[in-house]
């Protein structure tokens, strides 16, 4: 495993930037269509258990914004493989403890930054032009997760390569972010509750964001900004209120 990973970033360093892109393409369509089938599958696992009213008809326009997102993911990553090639990007090869902490401080940054982002994304200075796209559709639904204004999915990529320019991870985190990352994005927009009534009152593992804390923000608007944990919307005093008794009994 350590070796295939140690052989795929000896081949990304030695591509040409064509090849590079190529790649980063598949994996961002490939990351895409995994998040679409399992939220998909959790829609049809966990139907009993809606959180609003399911999703009107699939709009044209819905997948064009997120076949455009996917794309210029696929940009952004082609811009973070320069920086790393340029040496703006390092990373080491650790992937004892050490790599374990970098999961835990990379997810804390960039949960603080989205969240502070977010409410800055809402203020009517941008809301109408960045972050509206969004927010077009209050019932989400998978693909809802991609359906967002280009700017801000270059907004989300800089903030990221920001990140990874100061800190120095090991590729082993990147890749754990990057898969939670996608996991957390996708059970926010699945429209169904998974986890049981008594998890935001779970010490520690209840400050995870659930599917019901995100549905809440397409909802309301201006509650629940988090992504990963609802820790800064309690610092801040920006979680709903009812949150907590919010999840469907099981
Ligand atoms: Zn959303
Ligand atoms: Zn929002």
């Amino acid at each position: 495993m350590i070796d295939l990973a140690d052989q795929i970033l000896k081949a990304f360093a030695s591509m040409s930037i064509e090849q590079a892109a190529f790649w980063l393409v598949v994996q961002n369509f490939l990351q895409f269509a995994i998040c679409i089938a399992v939220g998909q599958l959790f829609v049809i696992q966990f139907q009993k258990y809606p959180i609003g009213d399911r999703p009107l008809a699939l709009e044209r326009r819905e997948v064009l914004l997120a076949l455009t997102c996917v794309f210029l993911n696929s940009v952004v990553a082609v811009m973070g493989w320069l920086m790393w090639k340029h040496g703006i990007i390092q990373i080491h090869n650790d992937v004892g403890w050490s790599a374990m902490v970098d999961v835990v401080v990379l997810l804390l940054l960039m949960d603080f930054l989205m969240y502070v982002t977010h409410r800055i994304c809402h203020h009517k200075l941008f809301f109408s032009w960045v972050h509206g796209t969004h927010h077009l559709y209050s019932r989400p639904r998978p693909l809802s997760l991609f359906v967002l204004n280009p700017l801000e999915v270059f907004g989300f990529g800089f903030l990221w390569l920001l990140v990874l320019s100061l800190y120095h991870s090991s590729w082993l985190a990147i890749v754990v972010y990057l898969l939670l990352n996608a996991a957390w994005g996708t059970i926010g927009h699945i429209g169904v509750e998974p986890m049981p009534r008594s998890w935001p009152k779970i010490p520690i593992l209840g400050r995870l964001s659930t599917s019901t804390f995100h549905a809440q923000h397409h909802q309301l608007q201006n509650k629940n900004f988090g992504f990963y944990t609802d820790v800064w919307d309690r610092l801040f005093g920006t979680v709903h209120p009812p949150y907590r008794d919010s999840l469907d009994s099981k």
